[in-house]
């Protein structure tokens, strides 16, 4: 089954009991057994709950993995993936990303004893520096947040395979459309369903999917000690999501492009972040590694002033600003003090996330009406 179809159909099926082509939300704690433990699949919705277990084939279906799991985050699908460490583990992750995925790391995992080292990945070979024999995790964002920098899953999960350490990768931005981790050597793939899967900033929800049954267990093992689920009227807003995210992520990367192009002629415009310029460093990669280059573009004007920064998000009328990322509609952030707030500035300035620094999400609105909002908010600096 092609990908535009497994969006629809992948690992669906019509509602058993009625036909109900979408299925029911099953809102309830709890299935009757007609002796103890003699039920039909379903004891308690911690456990499992059978929107949610639609949903968690469709996650599997679209990222060619064998496992999905949901859960009421996609911080709480990380959480999920840390929980397989230990006292003394060390992960080795991509310095470039999610704040809030910094956050967790830093701020409450290192409390734990789990050691975190943040390193530039764009060249594979430099994580075996890090690497020791307590490294049990390597965690990798491509394209990160919000600089765009690409990072090679292939070569990387060689390197992950030759030390024997997991490899997990947060394919939010990218999505499936995009690229698909596990099929290019990935253990886990992860994401943040509030973006691009869910796609109309209605809901939030985690996902992790997985191939290897082992691992699966695992991490089922943990969803349902530590109970970060997500309900059935969730599961079934990104299952209706999922179904369009095909012809949204094409929309999304055509308008991402022309914005991109835009910018990049615009005179007041110092420099633009977006993977599918030729210049871009990591351009060769990405063009292997993704089928196209997404609706997340980052600028910088001219003068590196924060003043500015603030004019044009004040001012952009379509593109709102806000946090989050891949929903139908535009928005604009501003890394430094909304979504990259909690890494301390130096650590920010040094992967490039500097005070003038704008995160544009580029939505599926008419590309017409997006450049002159841009245009009138750039005409005001
Ligand atoms: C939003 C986001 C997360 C966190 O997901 P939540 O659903 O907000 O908990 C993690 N990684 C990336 C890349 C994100 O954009």
């Amino acid at each position: 089954m092609k990908f535009n179809t497994k969006t629809i159909h992948g690992n669906q099926q019509h509602d058993p009991s009625t036909g109900a082509v979408m299925p029911p939300i099953y809102q309830t704690s709890t299935y009757a057994q007609t002796s103890p433990g003699n039920h039909k699949g379903y004891e308690y919705s911690r456990t499992g709950n059978p929107t949610r277990t639609a949903l968690e084939n469709a996650f599997a279906s679209i990222e060619n993995g064998k496992f999905g799991l949901a859960f009421g985050s996609g911080l709480a699908a990380i959480d999920c993936v840390l929980k397989l460490l230990n006292p003394g583990d060390e992960v080795i992750s991509t310095n470039d990303l999610y704040g809030g995925s910094y956050r967790i790391f830093t701020k409450i995992f290192e409390n734990f004893g789990v050691k975190f080292k943040f390193i530039g990945m764009e060249n594979a070979g430099n994580i075996e520096n890090y690497i020791s024999k307590k490294t049990k995790l390597i965690w990798v964002e491509t394209p990160t947040n919000p600089m765009m920098n690409i990072i090679d899953i292939e070569a990387v999960s060689k390197v992950a395979k030759k030390h024997q350490v997991l490899l997990a990768v947060d394919n939010t931005f990218a999505t499936p459309y995009l690229q698909t981790p596990l099929d290019l050597g990935a253990d886990i793939v992860m994401h943040s369903a509030t973006k691009y899967l869910g796609g109309h900033s209605d809901v939030v929800m985690g996902a992790l999917i997985v191939d290897n049954k082992e691992l699966a267990d695992k991490l089922y093992f943990i969803q349902n000690s530590c109970g970060a689920v997500c309900g059935p009227m969730d599961s079934f807003l990104v299952l209706r999501g999922i179904k369009t995210l095909h012809v949204r992520m094409q929309r999304h990367c055509e308008n991402g492009k022309a914005v991109a192009m835009f910018l990049v002629n615009h005179p007041k415009i110092e420099k633009v972040y977006w993977p599918g310029f030729e210049n871009h460093p990591n351009y060769e990669i990405a063009k292997k590694q993704m089928r196209d280059f997404g609706g997340m573009v980052s600028f910088v004007t001219k003068g590196n002033n924060i003043k500015d920064a603030f004019k044009i998000v004040e001012n952009l009328k379509i593109f709102t600003l806000a946090e989050s990322l891949g929903g139908v509609e535009s928005l604009s952030g501003h890394p430094a003090s909304m979504t990259h707030a909690s890494i301390p500035k130096e650590e920010r300035e040094k992967t490039g996330v500097v005070d003038s620094l704008i995160r544009l999400s580029v939505g599926i609105e008419d590309i017409d009406d997006l450049i002159a909002d841009l245009n009138q908010a750039l005409n005001l600096i």
